[in-house]
């Protein structure tokens, strides 16, 4: 049975983050928009210019690179509203 201090010093599990949005590859044209756009900087460029979910933990579903794809390639998972009390 471990004593209160090395409790304390036990690492909390963490769980792997979930991007809240997603990318359709083979319908987007490496246009660069989202990238560009995104205020939270989530997204790298590969070596063709496709986006990468980079920083998944830094998106704050705000879904301005959904609205600004011209091809509809981006999802952003939506949060989920507190219900009304
Ligand atoms: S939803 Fe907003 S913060 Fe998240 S990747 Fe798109 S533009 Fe960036
Ligand atoms: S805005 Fe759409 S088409 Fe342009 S790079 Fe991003 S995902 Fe691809």
């Amino acid at each position: 049975m471990p004593n209160e201090a090395e409790a304390d010093s036990r690492s909390p599990v963490t769980e792997p983050v979930e991007p809240p949005v997603s990318i359709r590859r083979e319908w987007c044209k490496a246009c660069g928009i989202c990238i560009e756009f995104c205020p939270k900087k989530v997204f790298d460029a590969d070596e063709e210019g496709h986006p990468i979910i980079a920083r998944p933990e830094e998106c704050s579903s705000c879904q301005i690179c959904e609205q600004l794809c011209p091809d509809f390639a981006v999802s952003v998972r939506r949060k989920r509203r507190a219900p009304k009390s």
